[in-house]
């Protein structure tokens, strides 16, 4: 059965492939972005192939700009049935440069490096506000539309570092631990009126922000890319693809009975110990 889908961050990497395989499915996809010319390329990209789709600018952070994109997703697709919390990130200023501190770091004057006592508190709240507030205001406005619905779901990306933090990252990992906790605390608020809420947990995915992180100009890895493949069991990074099985069953029928929990998408990282 068709369904309205509205997804944040859908102008980005991860959640512009799953906004296309939804489209596919026969749904009708609402792509919502800060970046309105991102959004429409791909509610562009979806109309061109055949499916429906359209294009809204949303911040995830701004209740009214939120409700004025609820208003033109409600008269031009119909209510809510599915939603998909994408927009998320990282942030330099709640980022460590090195994974562990030595006495001999307070001493160092290297233009940008920042030990753990140099981070930003507004690097911090950046990063706690996006990933957060930006996936439980998106909610309070559109899982409105879901209460009393048959078949309606929320579904939250959180990442594997929500179960153990990655070093140098303690903002993002402190902040998808709260989107996974929130993502249980809704799926029991939510469970008498047939709203199901679950996470997504994707390890490494190769995209535009990391990809210099990960990867060298000639393509070879990084340290902390290698790192990184040697931690991971299968050996390999992911391919946004690779949430597609696993997004269409939490948002279909088949995850029925299936709230309050958060699938690992990492190739085994989170499994690992590393022994
Ligand atoms: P991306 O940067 O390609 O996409 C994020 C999108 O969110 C961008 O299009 C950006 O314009 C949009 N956005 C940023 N701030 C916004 C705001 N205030 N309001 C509305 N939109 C806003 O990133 P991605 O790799 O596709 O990541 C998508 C989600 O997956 C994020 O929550 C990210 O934290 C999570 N994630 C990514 C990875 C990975 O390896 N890429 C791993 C784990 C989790």
């Amino acid at each position: 059965m068709s369904k309205v889908v509205v997804l944040t961050g859908a102008g980005g990497v991860l959640c512009s492939t799953l906004a296309k395989a939804l489209a596919k499915e026969g749904h009708k996809i609402a792509v919502l972005d800060l970046r309105k010319e991102a959004a429409d390329a791909i509610a562009n990209e979806i109309n061109i192939s055949g499916g429906v789709a359209i294009g809204i600018e949303a911040n995830v952070l701004e209740k009214d700009s939120l409700d004025i994109a609820k208003a033109e997703v409600n008269s031009k697709l119909g209510t809510c049935d599915i939603l998909i919390n994408g927009a998320g990130g990282n942030h330099p200023l709640g980022t460590t440069s090195k994974p562990f501190l030595f006495k001999e770091d307070l001493e160092d004057t290297t233009d940008g490096f920042k030990t753990f006592f140099d981070l930003d508190p507004t690097g911090i709240k950046f990063v706690f506000d996006l990933n957060l507030i930006g996936t439980l205001l998106p909610t309070q406005v559109f899982a409105k539309d879901m209460v009393g619905k048959q078949g309606c779901s929320v579904l939250n990306i959180s990442s594997m570092n929500a179960f153990t933090p990655l070093t140098k990252i303690p903002a993002y990992s402190g902040a998808k631990a709260a989107v996974s906790n929130f993502t249980q605390w809704l799926a029991v608020h939510f469970s008498k009126v047939g709203i199901r809420v679950n996470a997504l947990a994707p390890g490494f995915f190769l995209t535009d922000q990391n990809r210099s992180l990960l990867t060298q100009d000639d393509g070879s890895l990084t340290p902390r890319g290698n790192q990184i493949i040697e931690q991971t069991p299968m050996g390999k990074f992911g391919k946004p693809e690779d949430l597609v099985g696993t997004t269409l069953w939490l948002c279909g029928e088949g995850a029925s009975f299936v709230t309050g929990v958060v699938v690992p998408i990492d190739g085994g990282f989170s499994a690992y110990s590393g022994v």
